[in-house]
């Protein structure tokens, strides 16, 4: 019998914690799972790695930061694939900086990307989901946003308003069994902590109980959780991956 595919979309899978999380849900075989990127060259890097790993997936170019790229992306996966029932909200960025010397272009380019985007593609999918009557959608916040950092005043905003846009949407679909969780990784071994300079890695490592930065592997066994069937009873939450650094 040939097994039933859903479709899986994860933003930002060209790499860390995106890719860890594509490669995840991959792994179960009644899956097809689409990752973004934003260049031609990093969607040809997501279906060259599903294809190395034998894995049932491909890449697409589509930016998060921008509407019709994600309307025309989330149109171009339907009819090559189906509606995506499964959304990982993964894309994100950071612009660093102290809010006095913030220039109001990191603040929109980070709430463009990191949250505006949320709103975008969940509601992009929204309709399909409906449809199905199943569908489960999963957005990746951050440790910041709960407890705040110096010099991050657009990120962690951005990372605070997905948990709150969690709660809410999940109140809203939980009727027709569409469940909408958060993810809030603490400091994870990618490039967005590799720049840092060695003094704040070392800092923030002191913070950290377990005693190491996280690999992308252990936030996507998490995402992989609240994508599945198992995890049929849990929405509105957010769950913390982050080696005790925050307990709440
Ligand atoms: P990363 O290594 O910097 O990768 C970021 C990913 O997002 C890349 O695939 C990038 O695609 C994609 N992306 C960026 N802007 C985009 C846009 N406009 N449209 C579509 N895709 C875009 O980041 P990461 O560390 O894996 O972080 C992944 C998520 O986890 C982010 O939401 C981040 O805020 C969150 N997080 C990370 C940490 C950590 O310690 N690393 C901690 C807490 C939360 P391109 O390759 O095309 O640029």
């Amino acid at each position: 019998m040939p097994i039933e595919k859903r479709v899986a979309l994860v933003t930002g899978a060209s790499r860390g914690i995106g890719q860890a999380i594509a490669k995840a849900l991959a792994s179960d075989e009644s899956l097809t799972v689409i990752g973004t990127a934003t260049s031609a060259e990093g969607a040809s890097t997501i279906s060259h790695y599903f294809a190395k790993w034998g894995l049932d997936g491909d890449g697409i170019v589509m930016d998060v930061a921008d509407p019709l790229s994600v309307s025309e992306g989330i149109d171009q996966i339907s009819s090559a694939y189906g509606p995506p029932l499964i959304l990982v909200n993964n894309a994100g960025i950071t612009r660093d900086g102290l809010l006095l010397r913030m220039k109001s272009d990191d603040w929109d380019s980070v709430v463009n990307t990191n949250l505006s985007a949320v709103y975008r593609t969940s509601k992009a999918v929204l309709k399909g989901m409906m449809k199905a009557r199943w569908g489960r959608i999963i957005n990746i916040s951050s440790v910041v946003a709960q407890m705040g950092n110096p010099g991050q005043a657009n990120y962690c905003a951005a990372k605070a308003g997905i948990e709150g846009f969690t709660r809410s949407m999940a109140r809203e679909v939980a009727t027709r069994d569409i469940t909408v969780n958060a993810v809030a990784p603490g400091f994870i071994e990618t490039d967005m902590t590799k720049d840092l300079p060695v003094d704040a890695q070392n800092a923030m490592l002191a913070r950290v109980p377990i005693g190491r930065l996280g690999q992308a592997s252990e936030v996507a066994a998490v995402v992989n959780f609240l994508a599945s069937k198992q995890a049929s009873y849990m929405t509105g939450e957010c769950l913390h991956v982050n080696g005790g650094m925050y307990t709440g």
